[in-house]
């Protein structure tokens, strides 16, 4: 049987964090009553540096229950570092993994799901939502707005997803291959590959504490998510230098003619010249170097070039795994974990 692990990063969540524990218990202690996951499953919250009893009641719920984990954080990081830790840590005790939010505003009854499709041969499976109607209209708008900006910006999203998914313990060793230190788990885990698929959820409202994501933070995290995700703003500035220039030089006719036919006054010929081309120049000169600005960007994140998913004959020895169909590498994996 698989263990699963629910990884969930908390800042200042006191407020929640009891109730929070309860409802996660009740779900895991149903799923293993009826043998969907393994007894040796545990819950575990990651402590974001938060100020407040966050982190010593994380160890009362593992000192009253072994099912409860932890994971302490020296400093605040964010939720998306915070939320890695979290899943490099457990990733070599765990089969498969599910990230929550600790308010669990995200409907925990989709647990089961998750872990249906799991079974059904997904590696990744992501939480969607299903309508916005219980966000404000403000909050509403620009999340939406968001996705289509990243869209256009290059980054290829799951719609309505957040960090609510299900991930095998060979997705999280391809999320591992990824070395970049600005994370943006959204806009990555679809990089990674495997077979995948998509659970709708209702999204409720956080019954306790308050958001910890005001407008501040998700502003600096959609343009984390743009900046750390493509060069496209770099290639905007390279098409509008060669836009520019390219007017330059139909305006070029156009002042020579206005010179020629004596239409106007001495040195306005070149001053008006001058503006145009150096100005299209100089926009182009800029996103030249900031097209190797961007690869050199690009290079040092040393993403990985591939995730192999499955070799078969390539090693004698190992010649009696190969060549069955299935999943063979993450079924190895499972089974030597038990
Ligand atoms: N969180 C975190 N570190 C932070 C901010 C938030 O670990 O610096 C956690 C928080 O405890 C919660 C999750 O990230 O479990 C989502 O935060 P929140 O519910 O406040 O965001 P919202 O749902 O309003 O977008
Ligand atoms: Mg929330």
């Amino acid at each position: 049987m698989d263990k699963l692990y629910l990884v969930i990063p908390c800042y200042n969540e006191e407020e929640v964090l009891g109730e929070t524990a309860k409802r996660l218990k009740e779900k895991m202690t149903a799923l293993i009553a009826r043998g969907a996951v393994s007894e040796h499953s545990r819950i575990v919250f990651v402590n974001d540096g938060s100020r407040d009893r966050t982190w010593p009641m994380i160890e009362e719920l593992n000192a009253a229950d072994p099912i409860f984990g932890g994971v302490n954080l020296a400093r605040n990081r964010g939720h998306q570092n915070a939320l890695l830790a979290g899943l490099m840590t457990v990733k070599e005790y765990a089969d498969v993994v599910i990230s929550l939010d600790a308010d669990l505003q995200d409907d925990i009854g989709a647990i089961d799901e998750f872990v249906e499709k799991y079974r059904e041969g997904c590696d990744i499976v992501y939480g969607v939502r299903k309508a916005r109607e219980k966000d404000t209209f403000f909050k509403r708008t620009t999340a939406e707005g968001f996705y289509k900006l990243m869209r256009l910006m290059g980054a290829d999203l799951v719609y309505n997803h957040a960090d609510y998914r299900l991930m095998s313990r060979r997705a999280l060793e391809g999320l591992a291959e990824f070395g970049e230190t600005n994370l943006f788990l959204r806009g990555i885990v679809p990089l990674i590959g495997y077979p995948s698929s998509t659970v709708e959820y209702e999204r409720n409202e956080r019954f306790a504490g308050e958001s910890k994501y005001p407008l501040k933070k998700m502003l600096a995290f959609a343009l984390q998510g743009i900046t750390s995700f493509s060069i496209k703003p770099i290639r905007m500035i390279t098409s509008l230098g060669f836009l520019l220039f390219a007017v330059s030089l139909v305006m070029l006719l156009y002042f020579l003619t206005v010179h020629v036919n004596g239409r106007t006054v001495p040195g306005w010929t070149t001053i008006a010249i001058s503006v145009w081309a150096i100005g299209g120049l100089q926009l182009l000169a800029i996103g030249v170097i900031g097209e190797y600005i961007g690869k050199t960007y690009l290079e040092t994140k040393s993403r990985p070039k591939f995730i192999v998913e499955r070799a078969i004959g390539i090693n004698a020895q190992q010649s009696a795994n190969a060549g069955t169909a299935g999943r063979i590498p993450a079924d190895i994996g499972r089974s030597a974990a038990k």
